[in-house]
């Protein structure tokens, strides 16, 4: 690990936080709430034993942080990688503070993650340690006290192996505990593509004020895993021109655009992405370009869609981003620092916590049906989604525009009166002073 890597790892919660100050200035709010909200409720590090297919015993560290539970049970994603820090899932656990706040949804924020590299276990391996890291988090986790989800390198499968410890363990059927499982195991229509489609429902709504002709926009997107997929998929099927895409290993770009089902459809099936076309079952390579995850960021695009890591954009880079939209579908991609730069330059970010809160949003409808045992169809799970980013987009773009601050700063004042007045609600200093006021 670099000493580049250790130091930014130990400053994405403090980072995270700072935005926090700028925002207040924008937002009706106490300073006791917001003091409330600078720390984590609950962390949890876990060591997960897992026997190895070779009959060795390997030792896990895994996380759980509960940020802030005032609006409702903490929820938010379970990630493996092999970068996972205390740090960062502390800052995960923020942002989910936030997003569940600006999209109204009646949760706090939690987050989870295990230091590992998924790609270097079998199945099987996989299995045991997504059950044992249930099985070390089994107390502090809950339908009405925390409820992970997928994540960066976890999917359908291991939640529904997760739901299913957690069931053994209570010795009942609670899917409620989970979201984003199979669909034969509890799992919502539309929970799948669910962060791309919130993303692109944003972006939908910006069209409709630029009035732009999507054929006119050109796109690049930074991460070719689920939320990435589905985002340049639904665009391209609008007309949009999606020129430009990377993965892990790197990116491809190509001015007259890629078809996107096509790059889904060779990615999916071989675990590469490569510039192909494909007719029925036979994919031909194309021309393109290959270039870097950094170059793909510095392209002259329309829209860039960050949908990899955190950190990608930072004080070094900024000043080379050209794309004058920025649609954050990662979790943290730009730095404080860099959205400086990059508000100077006038370019428009519609934030994370806005973004991407598509697939939280599904996961919501999850658990209410899950709750309930009554399913909904396909339609009314786009429907219902389709009417919250909306709404919400419209009411930061609102207050971006009267308040003359960024899409950032808009969408945390917006947060933070939702949580200011939960917060306040249970009673602020004026209250148990005076016996009145906020
Ligand atoms: N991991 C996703 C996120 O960062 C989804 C969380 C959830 O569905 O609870 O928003």
């Amino acid at each position: 690990m670099s000493i580049d890597t250790i130091h930014e790892e130990r400053n994405i919660f403090a980072d995270a936080i700072k935005r926090l100050d700028l925002a207040i200035e924008h937002a009706d709010i106490h300073a006791e709430a917001l003091e409330k909200l600078k720390h984590p409720k609950a962390v949890l590090e876990v060591s997960i034993p897992v026997r190895m297919d070779d009959g060795s015993l390997k030792v896990f560290t895994g996380y759980r942080v509960r940020h802030d539970n005032t609006r409702g049970p903490t929820k938010g994603g379970i990630r493996y990688h092999p970068d996972v820090s205390l740090d960062e899932v502390k800052a995960l656990a923020f942002w989910m503070t936030f997003k569940c706040a600006v999209v109204g949804l009646p949760f706090g924020g939690g987050k989870g993650g295990v230091i590992v590299n998924p790609k270097e276990l079998s199945p099987l391996e996989l299995q045991r340690l997504s059950r044992g890291f249930i099985d070390q988090i089994a107390d502090f986790i809950g339908p009405e006290v925390d409820i992970p989800a997928p994540d960066v390198y976890t999917n359908a499968m291991i939640m529904g192996w997760m739901a299913d410890e957690y069931s053994t363990i209570q010795r009942q059927w609670t899917p409620a505990v989970i979201t984003g499982k199979p669909i034969p195991l509890g799992g919502s229509l539309g929970r799948d593509d669910a962060t791309g489609r919130g993303a692109y429902y944003c972006i939908k709504e910006l069209e409709r004020h630029k009035s732009w002709n999507p054929s006119d926009i050109t796109v690049a997107v930074q991460g070719f895993g689920n939320a990435g997929q589905y985002v340049a998929k639904l665009l391209h099927a609008d007309g949009y021109n999606i020129v430009a895409v990377s993965d892990s290993r790197g990116g491809i770009y190509r001015p007259n655009g890629f078809d996107v089902p096509s790059l889904m459809k060779f990615k999916n099936e071989s675990r590469q992405l490569k510039a192909v076309y494909c007719e029925g079952q036979l994919c031909n390579l194309i021309e393109a370009e290959t270039i870097s995850n950094e170059q793909l960021l510095e392209l002259d695009v329309d829209i860039l869609i960050p949908a990899a890591m955190e950190n990608q954009i930072t004080e070094s880079n900024a000043h080379d981003i050209k794309a004058k939209v920025i649609v954050e579908v990662a979790n943290g991609p730009i730095t404080f620092d860099a959205d400086e730069i990059l508000n100077a330059n006038d370019a428009l970010v519609i934030p994370d916590i806005l973004a991407n809160a598509g697939g939280v949003t599904v996961s919501y409808f999850e658990w209410t049906q899950n709750k309930q045992g009554f399913y909904w169809p396909l339609e009314d799970v786009h429907d219902r989604l389709q009417t919250i980013m909306a709404r919400e987009f419209n009411t930061i773009y609102d207050i971006h525009l009267e308040k003359q601050v960024d899409m950032r700063s808009a969408a945390y004042a917006h947060a933070l009166s939702r949580l200011g007045d939960a917060i306040s609600a249970l009673g602020t200093q004026d209250y148990f002073e005076n016996g009145s006021g906020s």
